[in-house]
């Protein structure tokens, strides 16, 4: 079974470039993603800098299961946004329909790695959508955001979280 073979030797690092080529394909940047972290944490740690907050993100980006759900949730909204799903899941994912809940459930993929700050941190930002959270959710926009959204916020609330437990030590 040599497709097979080739699968699962595909380098960890090809893995993760692919999954941010992906992400800045998409719209997200670095910059983005910082300032999702200092949004979460500037209120408990007053000198936080840029670089702690790119450290963090690094780190999570480094986490293979973080990139296996940033390469699915992001092909699952390109699908949609070619037509390419079966129905009715092209129609569910197309109009971020609210029942929906795996992108949700995905997100917590990621979330679920730095432990439980990480929910609290992803529910308010969920929530509060600023920055680019708040672009990827234009719903006037002919792009699909379904999974992105939810995995943006799921990666700074991660970040956050690893930042937390690393100043408590
Ligand atoms: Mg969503």
């Amino acid at each position: 079974m040599p497709r097979i073979k080739k699968l699962f030797n595909f380098r960890e690092s090809e893995l993760k470039k692919k999954a941010l080529e992906l992400l800045v394909e998409r719209g997200v940047t670095m910059d983005d993603l910082i300032e999702l972290v200092l949004f979460l944490q500037k209120d408990y740690y007053p000198h936080i800098s840029r670089e702690m907050c790119l450290h963090n993100i690094e780190r999570v980006l480094d986490k293979r299961e973080i990139q296996n759900a940033i390469i699915t949730g992001i092909q699952l909204d390109m699908l949609a946004e070619q037509k390419k799903l079966m129905s009715p899941l092209q129609q569910i994912i197309e109009t971020d329909e609210g029942l929906y809940g795996i992108d949700e459930v995905l997100a917590l993929s990621i979330v679920n790695v730095y432990g439980s700050i990480g929910f609290t941190n992803y529910g308010y930002i969920d929530k509060t959508k600023p920055g680019i959270l708040e672009k990827l959710n234009d719903k006037e926009s002919d792009e699909t955001h379904t999974f992105l959204d939810d995995i943006v916020g799921a990666i700074a609330a991660a970040a956050s979280s690893r930042l937390a437990h690393s100043q408590g030590k």
